[in-house]
């Protein structure tokens, strides 16, 4: 029996940082079941119900610490949910540092991993003698913006989002300024400062684990691990997503029971991810351009917000339903089904009825969508949104973005014009042909091809290390 080998990674707060990074270590264990991993999760309260029950699910050889909660109360009101998990985690590290020391005093330590937002925590590994990488659960495209950022920031004078021209990363599509996350959006912001901090940080790791493929992203992954003479060492380990496991009993019977009696291929799945929100009109807009298509649809609804993220740390308390345009739910209830605030996504990708998906763009809902084919129509509200939706549409090819008209919605008519096309039309057909193509490359890497190699390479030289 080989020895064990030890591990220790912190996520960051909120439900898609913490639920990848754990899917990443079930992942490693599953290949080697004598590693040893230990979870330390940062939290700015009590866990969600959804978050409890996700960790009571894990095998015996993870060990999750959830550390005591950040005092709310000190945490500034009202800033950007990226600031907020930025700030618990900096405010965690001395709870962070003491179970590091705890866990070394009992077994010695082979790697310590952090999340992006966690990177100060990577600088313990040197003092427990264990090497440090970061873990980076987005795509290739969004770590070159980190990692070719500081030079961004030299280059660039002003506001980014004011360029007439746009950015190039090597081996990535070509972007506009105003599709850069919110964080480079105010370069005198906060925010902004602690970018740039990450962006220098991350390239001083031993690695990156990176939740991607090297079939969907060869350009970004290739160049980045030329740059700067394999200053890098990348490890793209992706599609890593999360099986349904989920305890959303009644809506989740509701919506599969409702999508077993469509049609193969032919509803519409509506979602913003964990937490994104719609204005009130921009929410009548997407009705009635649903209602317009006359396509069938299943349509997560949020209770709106003028802030897009505005429910992403914290769920609002209104029936979402009542914020309908009225008669909308009688009009529709031979075309559609419309669930309030969540539903069992990974699920519903998978059902065969499912034949287009109209997404934020948040990296595991994209990834969901490449490992299940489903093509999709890109609507990015906050974080690397935008840059993923630019990677799917002009990348890819695999999804359509609508227009937004200048007060920053998207029309009834453009809505519905945009889901005919990729439920109806040839273009729509072409799309869903490379999503299924790169469905099959999904899985291709995750059986026995590049990122199961990747994975292996990562094992066998942490291991070789815990025998010395
Ligand atoms: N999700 C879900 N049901 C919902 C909304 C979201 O299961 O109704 C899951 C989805 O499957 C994905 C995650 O929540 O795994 C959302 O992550 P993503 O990165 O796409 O977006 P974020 O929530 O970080 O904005």
């Amino acid at each position: 029996m080989a020895k064990a080998t030890y591990i220790a990674i912190v996520s960051s707060p909120g439900y898609t940082h913490l639920v990848p990074i754990i899917e990443f270590s079930k992942r490693l264990i599953n290949h080697r079941p004598n590693f040893h991993v230990t979870c330390i999760v940062p939290s700015l309260g009590p866990p969600p119900e959804s978050s409890k029950a996700y960790l009571q699910t894990l095998p015996s050889n993870i060990d999750t610490i959830l550390l005591p909660p950040v005092n709310k109360d000190q945490l500034p009101q009202g800033v950007h949910p990226v600031f907020l998990i930025q700030v618990t985690t900096m405010r965690s590290l001395p709870s962070i540092h003491e179970v590091l020391k705890s866990l070394c005093s009992k077994a010695p330590l082979t790697a310590l991993v952090v999340d992006v937002f966690a990177y100060k925590a990577a600088e313990f590994a040197k003092e427990f003698n264990a090497l440090s990488y970061f873990y980076f659960p987005s795509s290739a495209m969004t770590l070159s913006l980190l990692i070719h950022g500081p030079n961004l920031d030299k280059e660039v004078s002003g506001e980014f989002k004011d360029l007439t021209e746009p950015i190039k990363f090597p081996g990535c599509v070509p972007f506009m300024g105003v599709d850069l996350p919110d964080p480079a959006q105010n370069r005198s912001s906060e925010i902004y400062k602690h970018f740039l901090e990450r962006a220098k940080a991350i390239g001083t790791a031993d690695g990156i684990v990176i939740n991607t493929f090297l079939e969907m992203e060869p350009g970004a992954i290739r160049a980045l691990e030329e740059f700067g003479n394999g200053k890098i060492r990348l490890y793209p380990v992706g599609p890593i997503t999360q099986k349904g496991s989920r305890n959303e009993v009644d809506e989740s019977d509701k919506c599969l029971r409702w999508l077993d009696k469509q049609p193969p291929c032919s509803v519409l799945y509506v979602s913003f991810g964990s937490g994104g929100t719609l204005s009130q009109q921009q929410i009548n807009e997407l009705a009635w351009g649903l209602e317009l298509s006359g396509q069938r649809f299943l349509w997560v609804l949020r209770a709106p917000n003028n802030s897009a993220s505005a429910a992403y740390l914290q769920a609002a308390k209104e029936d979402p339903l009542q914020f309908l345009p009225s008669r909308f739910l009688e009009r529709t209830k031979e075309k559609g089904l419309v669930v309030p605030s969540w539903a069992p996504q990974v699920q519903i990708l998978s059902h065969n009825s499912v034949g287009g998906f109209l997404t934020h763009c948040g990296w595991n809902s994209t990834l969901e969508s490449v490992q299940e084919g489903v093509p999709l129509i890109t609507w990015p509200l906050f974080a690397e949104q935008r840059m993923n939706a630019v990677m799917l549409t002009d990348g890819l090819n695999v999804a359509l973005r609508p227009k937004f008209n200048e007060d920053g919605i998207a029309e009834k008519e453009e809505i519905a014009k945009v889901i005919k096309c990729l439920m109806e039309e040839e273009e729509g057909a072409g799309m869903r042909e490379r999503m299924r193509n790169l469905k099959y490359c999904a899985a291709n890497a995750l059986k026995d091809g590049s990122s199961t190699r990747t994975l292996s390479q990562l094992a066998n030289h942490w291991e070789s290390l815990s025998e010395i």
